[in-house]
C-alpha cells in the first residue's frame, strides 16, 4: 500500500473546496427560496428548459417547446408549501380542467412527470417534465465530501504525531522505517 492513498490527495483536496463552495452556495439559495421564486429560463431550439428555486427546492423543468421566454426573473411566491408537508409520500392530483398532470412528491423530492395539456391554452399543449431536489438533500451532498477530508486530515495529524501508521494506525515507535501491520512505509519528511 501507498501511503499517500489515505492522504487526502490534490484531486480530492480540489474537488472538496469546489463542494464547499456548492455547500455554502446551496444554503445561500435554500434560505432565499423561502421567501423569493427565482427562475432561469433558457431556449433550447423549439423546446424550453428551466432552473427554478423556489420552497426549499431546486426544481428543473423541460418542456417539448417554447414556454418561457429566456431570461432570468425573481418573484414573489405566489404558493408556499411547509416543508413538513413536502416529505409526505403524496400523490397529487390537479382538477382536470387544469390540464396539470399528477404529480408525486415525497421526502421534498417532486416529479410531474406526464403531459400537460391545459383546454384552450395552446401554450401548455405539450411534454412537460418537472423534477425538484430538496435543498436538505443537496446540503447533505455537497457537505459530505469536506467532512470527509476534514476527517482524514484530522487523523493524518493525529497519527503523524502519535507516531501511528497513517494506513492503518498501527504503533511505529518500534519500527519507525515501515509499517510491520501493512507494509506502509511513511514518508520522511525533512526536519521532521
Ligand atoms: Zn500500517
Amino acid at each position: 500500500m501507498v501511503e499517500s492513498l489515505v492522504m487526502p490527495g490534490r484531486l480530492f483536496t480540489l474537488l472538496s473546496s469546489l463542494s464547499l463552495l456548492l455547500c455554502v452556495a446551496t444554503c445561500a439559495l435554500w434560505v432565499r427560496s423561502y421567501w423569493l421564486v427565482d427562475r432561469i429560463d433558457f431556449d433550447r431550439v423549439g423546446r424550453s428548459f428551466e432552473i427554478r428555486t423556489h420552497d426549499h427546492t431546486l426544481f428543473a423543468q423541460w418542456t417539448s417547446r417554447p414556454y418561457r421566454p429566456a431570461g432570468w426573473e425573481t418573484t414573489k411566491p405566489t404558493y408556499s408549501t411547509p416543508f413538513s408537508e413536502s416529505i409526505r409520500p403524496q400523490h397529487l392530483v390537479y382538477p382536470p380542467a387544469s390540464g396539470i398532470p399528477d404529480a408525486y412528491q415525497w421526502l421534498g423530492f417532486f416529479l410531474e412527470p406526464t403531459y400537460h395539456q391545459t383546454p384552450g391554452d395552446p401554450q401548455y399543449d405539450c411534454w412537460f417534465t418537472d423534477v425538484g431536489i430538496p435543498y436538505y438533500f443537496l446540503f447533505v451532498l455537497t457537505a459530505l465530501p469536506p467532512c470527509v477530508w476534514a476527517k482524514r486530515r484530522y487523523q493524518n495529524r493525529r497519527r503523524k504525531g502519535l507516531n501511528l501508521c497513517r494506513s492503518c494506525g498501527y504503533d511505529l515507535r518500534a519500527t519507525p522505517g515501515r509499517c510491520p501491520e501493512c507494509g506502509t512505509v511513511p514518508v520522511l519528511v525533512a526536519g521532521g
